[in-house]
């Protein structure tokens, strides 16, 4: 067979067979799948050789490119040991090497670490733990949550509770158990009609309010610290992830800090809680921690909230969660190197200078007829296309235009996936600023190309 026809095999078997997630299969089906077969550095390669920069980091997990050579190491080291065996009853190595130094990097007041294996299965772990503290202290009541508006984090169903987004969100309604719901900080489109900083963060003015009639209902709060990655590159405003620490103290609930999007970097610190100074009480981890190569997640607690589960066997505080690959070394152990890599790479102090490269491109963008909006914290950033920059007139959903932008990008060799009408900004953390550069001068010329001005 030759590589044309093995490549239109593959396709077709594609077609055929697999069902791709957020994806409208119909028209996945009516058009011809780009299949990737390798990957280098910031670069993906498809079936028939072309490559194209990984303007998403391979959704958002990848921070040092692929192959790197240190992480394919660990790997194959750590198979010539054991690839996978349970912390259910055991224990292993890397698990607890990992362990060790994630609380060391975090805050050593978040002195526990529970494995799981996705960004959802961590931000379950959160919510069941949150929910199981106040029963374990025998204070009842505590049966819900409260999240923010255009909050997304992650696809199981209590994770999907807490979401905020209708268009993902809304069909499963009927399942999914209440919660409070608080304003999105989201200063261009502001849900309260107020202007930013005239408003005096009205926002958590109405989270207080919500808080003052409900905490005794409530468990915790949970919360993208800084930016809201799914919900559209919503950035906060300096101050308000801080206000937020204050108001979950000031009642007495527990903060859950989702860092799977903005953990190890992304924003230019380590954690997006340090820019503020906040430490939550349970922290998610998921997408970057491996580098990008293998499926790994940790939830962090404090010891306070630990020990709430301390007791005799009979006393039925024990924490009855867990997965197959919790764990699992070969993730634990790429994880291991992924963490040497940003203290031998100097990654955060080499991000600074590429950050406001970022920046200064999005502010060129910001120029361009139909873009409202560029957001960005550290090296996530999104640029919201408008059809009406004066009334901020989003395009209909139907017309498709963030994909527009995505497909003229994709023939210039620049692979990005939007959010609805924002266009998610998100290379590898060790993109090369040539690299970078060609990104923003594809968008800036894709943009333009798509919208007709
Ligand atoms: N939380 C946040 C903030 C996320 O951005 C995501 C994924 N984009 C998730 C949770 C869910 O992670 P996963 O897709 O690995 O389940």
């Amino acid at each position: 067979m030759s590589i044309v026809e093995d490549n239109k095999n593959l396709e077709n078997l594609d077609r055929k067979y697999l069902w791709h997630p957020f994806t409208q299969m119909k028209e996945w089906q009516e058009e011809t799948p780009v299949v990737i077969a390798e990957g280098r550095d910031c670069f993906i390669k498809d079936t028939y050789g072309r490559w194209y920069l990984d303007g998403v980091s391979s959704l958002w997990v990848n921070i040092f490119g692929h192959r790197k050579k240190e992480i394919d190491d660990a790997i194959r080291k750590q198979l010539e040991n054991i690839a996978h065996s349970t912390l259910l009853g055991l224990s292993n190595v890397p698990a607890i090497r990992l362990a060790e130094k994630l609380v060391q990097l975090v805050d050593t007041s978040l002195s526990k670490v529970f494995y799981s294996d996705n960004g959802s299965t961590a931000v379950e772990v959160a919510l069941k733990m949150a929910f199981q503290y106040w029963k374990n202290k025998g204070i009842d009541g505590r049966n819900t949550f409260i999240s923010l508006r255009n909050a997304y984090h992650g696809d199981t169903l209590g994770a999907v509770s807490v979401g905020g987004i209708d268009i993902f969100h809304k069909t499963f309604e009927p399942l999914l158990f209440k919660t409070y719901k608080a304003p999105s900080p989201y200063c261009y489109r502001c849900e309260l009609g107020k202007t930013y900083p005239r408003c005096k963060f009205a926002c958590l003015g109405e989270m207080d309010r919500i808080l003052c009639d409900h905490a005794g209902e409530i468990a915790g709060l949970i919360i993208e610290p800084l930016i809201q990655a799914a919900g559209g590159m919503i950035t906060s405003p300096s101050g308000y992830l801080k206000g937020v620490r204050e108001l979950c103290s000031k009642y007495n609930i527990l903060m859950i800090a989702d860092e799977v999007a903005t953990g190890f970097g992304r924003t230019g610190k380590m954690f997006a809680c340090e820019h503020e100074d906040v430490i939550p009480d349970i922290m998610c981890l998921s997408k970057g921690i491996t580098g990008g190569y293998m499926p790994l997640a940790a939830t962090l607690a404090t010891d306070e909230l630990s020990s709430a589960f301390l007791g005799e066997f009979g006393d039925m505080k024990t924490f009855f969660h867990g997965h197959s690959y919790t764990g699992n070394p070969l993730a634990c152990a790429a994880a291991l190197a992924c963490l040497d890599l940003f203290e031998k790479e100097h990654v955060l102090e080499n991000l600074k200078g590429k950050i406001a490269v970022l920046e200064a491109w999005l502010q060129e963008i910001v120029q361009l007829t139909h873009v409202g909006d560029v957001r960005n914290a550290g090296f996530m950033a999104g640029i919201e296309l408008v059809e009406d920059k004066e009334t901020k007139r989003p395009y209909d959903r139907k017309e498709k235009m963030g994909w527009r932008v995505a497909h003229c990008a994709r023939e210039q060799g620049v692979f990005i996936r939007p959010l609805g009408n924002v266009i998610v900004v998100m290379p590898p953390l060790a993109i090369s600023e040539q690299n970078l550069v060609q990104m923003m001068k594809v968008l800036k010329e894709t943009i333009p190309a798509a919208t007709g001005a």
